[in-house]
C-alpha cells in the first residue's frame, strides 16, 4: 500500500521528496514515480477525503482576501477537492514584457511551456482543444473570440488518482505528515531533507531532491522559514520572495447584448464529441491591449440577472418567481438564486409570467435541460434567450506589484501575514478593457454593452468585487536573475542545488487564465528536468 498514514519508519533516502499532494504534487509524483525514481509525498491532511485548512493565517484585508480555509484543502488532491474546474492556457502575451505594465518578461518562452499543455490536460481530464481554429471564430486587430475555457470532467484529483497511488511501487504518500523545515547541509547550498510532524511524532524525513508543491502560500511560508535559517545564504533572494502576491479580478458591471440573439449559441457552454464542457472566451488582442495599455482579461457570458424580466427567458423567470421559496429550502447555493430572492419588485411578476406563458415548452425543456447539465457537468445555469441578453463576466490579470506581499508573522512566525492589495491599476484596466470590448463588438456588428452600474461608478465597482485568495500566484516568481526571481527557468531556487517549486507562486504573471492548468503545466515539465538530472 502506497498511502499510508505518518511517515515510513526506515531510514530510506528518496530519490524525491514532494511537499503536498494538490494536482502539482501530484503530477510531479507520478510521474517521477512512472520513471522508476523513489518518491516520497508528504501531505498535511489526515483523511482520504480533504478537510478544511491546516491553520489559519492572518489576512490583513479579509475585503480582499478570503480566509484560507476557504480558498484552500487540506489532504489527498489538495484543493482540487473544492475547484471548479476551469482549465485555461496562458497566452503568449503573458510571458513578454509589456512597457505599460511593471510584469516581468519570463525566463521561458511561451512556445517551450506549451510543449507540456496535451499532457496537462489529460492529467486535468478536460479534452485538449484551446483554441478554435473553425470559422466561428474572430481573431483580428479588435477581438480575440478563439479561446476556449474547459472543464475538468471528475474534478477531485484526490479520487482521480487514488488507485494510481495506491498501487504505486515507487510512490509513497504519508497522509497527516506536515512538512515543518527544510533542512540543508553546513553549506547551505544543497537540502536533505524535511523535518515532520504527524501528530506527536517528529521525524526527519531524507531525500536527494525535494520538490515544494504545497499550494502558493504555504509554498512562500516554507521558503520564507528557510531564508529566515540561512539569511547569509539568501540574501540575494530577500528582494522578490514572497512579493508581488497576485490573483485576479472577477465580476460583472455590465450585460452584453447580442445583435443577433442566436449568436449566443457559440459563447455558451458547449460540448465536445469526447464529452468535455467548454466555453468561449472574448479578449481583446495584444495590439489592442498594447494600444489601450490595458492588461490581459478574458469576458464570458453568464445568465442574466434573473430579476430583470428583460431577459424574456422562461426558464429564468421561472426561477425568479421560485428564487424566494428555493432559498428557504437552501437549495439555492447559487448567488444568483440568493440575489433574486431578495429585492425583487412586484411589478416585475407580471412580466416574469408573460415570459412563461409566451413560451411554455421552452421554458419546460430548458429548465430540465440545464438542471441535467448542472447535475452532470457543474455548469452554471445557462440557456439561450430571446432577448439575446446575458451577463458578461470578466477574469481579469492583476499587475505584480511588490508591496502585495506575504511574510512570516513578526509575533509567531509559524503564522502567515498576507498583504493582499489591489491597485488602481488593476482597476482602472478592467474599466477600459470593458470600453474597449464595447467599442469592437459594436464595429463588428455583434452587439454591446449595456452597464449594470452607473458608468461614474463603474471603478468602485469592480474595486468592491474585487476578491481573491484561491489563486496564489508570484511569490516565489520564476526568474534567470536571482535579484529578480526566486526560482529558475527550471524552477529551481536559486542557491540550492537540488530545492524545487511546483505552484503557481513560480509564474511571473497572473494573466487572465485560472492557474491550474498552467500550474500541472510546470509540474510536468519540472518531472521531465528532474529526469534528466538524475539521468547524468
Ligand atoms: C473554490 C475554489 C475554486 C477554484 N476553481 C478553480 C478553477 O476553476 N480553475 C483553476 O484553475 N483553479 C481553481 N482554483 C484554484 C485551484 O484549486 C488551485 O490552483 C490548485 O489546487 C493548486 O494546486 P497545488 O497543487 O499547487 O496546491 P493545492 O491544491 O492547494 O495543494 C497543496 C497541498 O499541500 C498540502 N500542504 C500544504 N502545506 C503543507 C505542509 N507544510 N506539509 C505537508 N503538506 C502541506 C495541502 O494540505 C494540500 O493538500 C479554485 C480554488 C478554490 C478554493
Amino acid at each position: 500500500m502506497a498511502i499510508m498514514y505518518g511517515c515510513p519508519n526506515s531510514d530510506q533516502v528518496f530519490d524525491i521528496c514532494v511537499i503536498g499532494s494538490g494536482p502539482a504534487g501530484l503530477a510531479v509524483a507520478l510521474t517521477c514515480g512512472r520513471r522508476g525514481h523513489s518518491v516520497i509525498v508528504l501531505e498535511a491532511g489526515d483523511q482520504k477525503k480533504a478537510s478544511l485548512a491546516l491553520d489559519s493565517a492572518d489576512v490583513l484585508d479579509s475585503t480582499t482576501h478570503a480566509p484560507l480555509h476557504v480558498s484552500t484543502r487540506v489532504g489527498f488532491g489538495g484543493t482540487s477537492s473544492a475547484w471548479g474546474g476551469l482549465c485555461v492556457p496562458y497566452d503568449p502575451i503573458d510571458f513578454s514584457r509589456r512597457s505599460w505594465i511593471s510584469a516581468p518578461e519570463w525566463p521561458i518562452s511561451h512556445d517551450e511551456f506549451t510543449r507540456w499543455r496535451v499532457e496537462a490536460a489529460r492529467f486535468l481530464g478536460c479534452g485538449e482543444t484551446f483554441d478554435d481554429t473553425g470559422s466561428i471564430a474572430i481573431r483580428n486587430e479588435d477581438l480575440d473570440s478563439g479561446q476556449f475555457g474547459r472543464l475538468a470532467r471528475r474534478n477531485a484529483l484526490g479520487k482521480v488518482y487514488y488507485t494510481a497511488v495506491a498501487t504505486s511501487r515507487s510512490v509513497t504518500v504519508c497522509m497527516g505528515v506536515r512538512a515543518l523545515n527544510i533542512i540543508c547541509d553546513s553549506t547551505g547550498s544543497q537540502v536533505v531533507g524535511v523535518d515532520t510532524s504527524a501528530g506527536s511524532v517528529s521525524k526527519r524525513v531524507l531525500a536527494r531532491r525535494i520538490v515544494v508543491a504545497a499550494g502558493g502560500l504555504r509554498t512562500t511560508q516554507l521558503l520564507l522559514a528557510l531564508a529566515q535559517a540561512w539569511p547569509r545564504h539568501f540574501q540575494s533572494n530577500t528582494a522578490p520572495l514572497g512579493k508581488y502576491y497576485m490573483g485576479h479580478l472577477t465580476g460583472e458591471i455590465a450585460a452584453l447584448v447580442l445583435d443577433n440573439p442566436r449568436d449566443a449559441a457559440a459563447y455558451l457552454y458547449n460540448r465536445d464529441p469526447d464529452g468535455h464542457w467548454f466555453q468561449r472566451r472574448l479578449k481583446l488582442p495584444p495590439s489592442l491591449q498594447e494600444m489601450e495599455r490595458v492588461m490581459n482579461t478574458a469576458f464570458t457570458l453568464r445568465a442574466p440577472m434573473l430579476n430583470d424580466p428583460r431577459h424574456r427567458d422562461g426558464a429564468l423567470s421561472a426561477l425568479a418567481l421560485l428564487a424566494p421559496a428555493l432559498h428557504k429550502v437552501s437549495l439555492a447555493k447559487s448567488e444568483r438564486l440568493r440575489a433574486a430572492a431578495v429585492g425583487q419588485r412586484s411589478s416585475d411578476r407580471l412580466l416574469h409570467l408573460r415570459n412563461i406563458i409566451a413560451q411554455a415548452f421552452t421554458t419546460m425543456r430548458n429548465l430540465s435541460a440545464a438542471a441535467v447539465r448542472r447535475r452532470i457537468g457543474h455548469l452554471p445555469f445557462m440557456t439561450l434567450n430571446s432577448a439575446g441578453r446575458y451577463a458578461l463576466r470578466y477574469h481579469a490579470e492583476q499587475a505584480p506589484n511588490q508591496y502585495s506581499k506575504v511574510s512570516l508573522g513578526s509575533k509567531n512566525a509559524s503564522r502567515l501575514t498576507i498583504d493582499f492589495q489591489y491597485t488602481h491599476v488593476d482597476v482602472d484596466s478592467v474599466v477600459r478593457s470593458h470600453e474597449s470590448l464595447d467599442k469592437s463588438l459594436r464595429k463588428l456588428g455583434i452587439g454591446r454593452l449595456e452597464y449594470i452600474v452607473p458608468r461614474d461608478q463603474c471603478h468602485d465597482a469592480v474595486s468592491n468585487q474585487a476578491r481573491d485568495g484561491y489563486h496564489q500566484i508570484g511569490t516565489t516568481r520564476m526568474s534567470d536573475n536571482p535579484l529578480e526571481g526566486v526560482v529558475d527557468r527550471n524552477c529551481r531556487v536559486h542557491g540550492f542545488a537540488n530545492l524545487y517549486v511546483a505552484s503557481a507562486s513560480a509564474l511571473p504573471t497572473s494573466g487572465s487564465a485560472n492557474p491550474t492548468l498552467p500550474v500541472v503545466m510546470m509540474a510536468l515539465r519540472l518531472a521531465d528536468h528532474l529526469q534528466n538530472t538524475i539521468a547524468r
